[in-house]
């Protein structure tokens, strides 16, 4: 391909002119197109993208729009791609790129933030106060791929090199694309105070973001951490990640089981990830006085709060947006380190051209689906030449 000149390429990896795309029409709709390969500018590299993990927010992106922004709009008919849990291998580097080698496996966070506003400056880039801002003449040079910038469900993307975290050699392309939901919720209780060691944790609501939210806190040295939801399978896979106890709130009261298990007080934290509607005051009545909550889910209804509860009890309500404070960096160490096994989240693979069957699997939780992973063939094709 022919790439600007202070664009750093290898004879390893050669780089096509154009790539097979997902492209979102009107929603619900995608369709597999040609796009050109995009061309990494400064601070960014070019990334070949092997595995791809399915997150709610993109079937929520794919069929209602929000959070994607496009151009300052709804993502729909602007050949926009998404997908946004992906890994893959640096192919070519941006004009000044020494932090990262081509070849080198990485996996991403998804936002990176202008870098010149307030949020951004404070190391809050998840709530970067230009989100979305990157067109034409308003152009703040904001990327957050797969919600306001081309995503993953493609062949190649870009990523700001403060987006990318280096994968061991041990970890699967599978387990890495996983990094980024432990990310999400590592800065999550990092929120609520980071160091969780010898505390109570609540998390709420069983999905890959819950589940990751109890190995963290375990990982962290929360205690007891405590995890409830629907499905007695996925509870089970949440005590294999670390939950001490797991409360299925078909069969028992959830607030009442909580606090019998802390001595009638509650716990420290609540991780609030299952956005049901009476989700805000469940935690408030699960979680002690001066105890503090995070809201990790996007519920669809605007729920009813119990106010005066949270004011007489001095409890702490903490939203949190995607992956902050480099939360993702220390999630991947952990994962190294084999303090849990975020494995056994990933239920399903399928190839990048099945896409929408995988959409399917991921939607309806097809044969109990939790994470769906798609995968580029040319990722087979490269270890297949490696060896
Ligand atoms: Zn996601
Ligand atoms: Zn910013």
């Amino acid at each position: 391909m022919t790439l600007p000149a202070n664009v750093k390429t290898s004879p390893d990896y050669p780089v096509p002119e154009t790539m097979k795309a997902w492209v979102l029409g009107d929603p619900g709709e995608l369709t597999l197109s040609d796009k050109p390969v995009p061309v990494p500018g400064k601070a960014e590299v070019l990334v070949r993208i092997d595995a791809v993990a399915i997150c709610a927010t993109d079937l929520e992106i794919i069929h209602h729009g929000p959070p994607a922004q496009i151009h300052g709009g709804d993502p729909f008919n602007k050949n926009f791609t998404p997908g946004h849990e992906y890994m893959g291998t640096v192919v070519a580097l941006g004009p000044g790129v020494d932090e990262y080698e081509i070849g080198e496996r990485v996996t991403v966070e998804i936002h990176a933030g202008c870098g010149q506003c307030k949020r951004c400056r404070q190391g809050m880039y998840t709530s970067c106060h230009n989100y979305g801002k990157n067109y034409g003449g308003v152009d703040k040079g904001h990327r957050a791929n797969g919600f306001t910038t081309d995503g993953g469900f493609a062949e190649y993307a870009v990523n700001n090199i403060n987006t990318l975290v280096h994968v061991d050699d041990n970890m699967t392309d599978e387990e890495a694309t996983l990094v980024v939901t432990a990310g999400t919720a590592m800065y999550g209780l990092t929120e609520l105070g980071g160091l969780v060691a010898g505390e109570s944790v609540v998390v709420t609501g069983p999905g890959p973001i819950g589940l990751m939210g109890a190995a963290v806190a375990k990982a962290l040295g929360a205690q007891p951490v405590i995890l409830t939801g629907t499905r007695d399978n996925r509870l089970e896979i949440g005590k294999q990640l670390g939950a001490d106890h797991v409360i299925n709130v078909r069969n028992e009261d959830a607030v009442e089981k909580v606090r019998e298990l802390t001595g009638g007080k509650g716990v420290d934290y609540v991780v609030e990830c299952a956005g049901a509607p009476n989700g805000v005051n469940e935690a408030a009545l699960m979680v002690n006085r001066g105890g503090k909550i995070c809201l990790a889910a996007f519920p669809h209804n605007s729920p009813e709060v119990d106010v005066a509860y949270l004011v007489r009890n001095n409890i702490y309500l903490y939203g949190i947006r995607g992956e902050g404070k480099t939360a993702t960096h220390r999630a991947e160490a952990f994962m190294r380190q084999k303090r849990f096994d975020a494995t056994l989240i990933h239920t399903h693979t399928f190839e990048m051209s099945d896409l929408k069957e995988a959409l399917r699997y991921a939607k309806d939780r097809v044969e109990d689906a939790i994470k769906v992973v798609v995968k580029n063939k040319h990722a087979e094709a490269g270890k297949v030449a490696a060896e």
